[in-house]
């Protein structure tokens, strides 16, 4: 494959020079001042793209993955219930990695496509009247459906219905990408990894804690080890880390977020939604349908796109990487064939993504599906000769 071509899967994403030469740094001693004075800038700089005042930040050498375990491990017990939709193959991982920590999982199957069901949760917490729920966990942006959930609507639902369950945002695929109010949706433990929004290689587990998670950790008996926070916070008290930090990843943190900032937070969710409308325009002129089910629910982040029926969506992703060299993602689980997905996010731009959008063209082409070369990328074009200029383009800001 060309290393030359901008990758369109959702993570992870494509890594701006600027970043590639920010993790390319000799080893320091990770017990000395140097590390101290990098660290700290990562962890506030990771509060404010969190868009909040009084998370504690944790950076786990690990990924996504990762960082829904140390959020379950550290606040609850086994057999303790928590209360999770299923709508995609991400939300899925992470119920069945709470049920394999001795969670007991009350979940509301929602069809993929679909988001947060706020309603159904809402009834879930009225009935559970004497409050053995602890925790909500929510996948905010689910990367397998393109989906995007109203995490305000979940925090209403826990308010509506008075409950002190802990509420848990799956952020990975939305964070430094798309709006994400921690404190004002009232999230408890918030969740990212280093290679999606933040354009880095993957390698960091990043969370975001609140008061109320923080004070969960000293009762929780879920056995932990590598990801206790206990531990991380004590050793952070002197500048230091558990075991050996990713210090090449922990300096590209900072980096990364001194990019978002320098364009503004307003900017780079812009920026997205921009992107994301012209390959929404694009698939609306090849006349095919997203697996979001209405506009409200449209990622800005990843486009689900789904083929028609007969079609296997794989063969999309095959001949794009044999033929052209471009990675799209495929469909998981449910939606395995059913589905091709275009990631639009981190280092990406509009110029990127219309060629995206005519490869994808030529790769439909080529296998026989009815599309015309061309309209999906006039589409986009149209749309993003209108709205250009909305935001300063990657470009401009590199030449100012
Ligand atoms: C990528 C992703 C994950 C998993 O992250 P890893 O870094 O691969 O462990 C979890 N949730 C969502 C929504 C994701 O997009």
């Amino acid at each position: 494959m060309s290393t030359q071509n901008p990758i369109f899967i959702p993570g992870p994403t494509n890594i701006p020079e600027e970043l590639r030469r920010a993790v390319d740094y000799p080893s320091i001693d990770h017990r000395s001042p140097a590390f101290a004075e990098m660290y700290k800038p990562a962890l506030d700089g990771v509060r404010r793209i969190l868009q909040s005042k009084e998370a504690e930040v944790i950076l786990f050498p690990a990924t996504g993955t990762g960082a829904w375990e140390a959020a379950v491990t550290n606040t609850l017990s086994p057999g303790d219930k928590v209360l999770a939709a299923r709508y995609g193959m991400f939300s899925h991982r992470w119920i069945d990695l709470c049920r394999r920590h001795g969670l007991d999982v009350e979940v509301i199957e929602t069809p993929w496509g679909e988001g947060a069901p706020a309603d159904a949760f809402e009834q879930a917490l009225k009935a559970d009247t004497r409050h053995t729920i602890k925790a909500v966990l929510v996948c905010h942006n689910e990367t397998a459906t393109g989906v995007v959930s109203d995490i305000a609507s979940v925090r209403r639902a826990l308010d509506a219905a008075r409950h002190p369950a802990l509420l848990y945002v799956d952020g990975v695929s939305s964070i430094a990408s798309m709006d994400f109010r921690m404190d004002e949706w009232g999230v408890d433990i918030a969740i990212t990894g280093s290679q999606k929004g933040f354009m880095l290689p993957a390698g960091l587990a990043i969370l975001g804690i609140s008061p109320r998670a923080l004070d969960a950790v000293a009762s929780a008996k879920c056995p932990r080890c590598f990801f206790d926070f206990r531990d991380m916070l004590k050793t952070r008290a002197t500048g230091g880390f558990p075991y050996t930090p990713p210090v090449n990843l922990i300096r590209g943190l900072s980096v990364s977020i001194g990019m978002l900032e320098a364009e503004g937070l307003p900017r780079v969710f812009d920026r997205h939604r921009r992107i994301a409308e012209g390959v929404r325009k694009a698939v609306a002129a090849w006349g095919l349908h997203l697996c979001a089910k209405r506009p409200a629910l449209y990622s800005d982040t990843v486009s689900a796109v789904l083929v028609p029926d007969g079609f296997d969506a794989t063969r999309i992703v095959t001949h794009a990487a044999e033929k052209y060299g471009v990675a799209f993602g495929v469909g998981l689980g449910e939606v395995a064939g059913k589905l091709f997905r275009i990631g639009h996010l981190g280092s990406m731009t509009d110029v990127m993504a219309l060629s995206g959008i005519a490869t994808a063209e030529m790769v439909m082409a080529d296998l026989g599906l009815p599309v015309a070369l061309g309209s999906g990328v006039a589409a986009a074009q149209e749309y993003y000769r209108a709205s250009a200029g909305r935001e300063k383009t990657a470009a401009s800001r590199a030449a100012a």
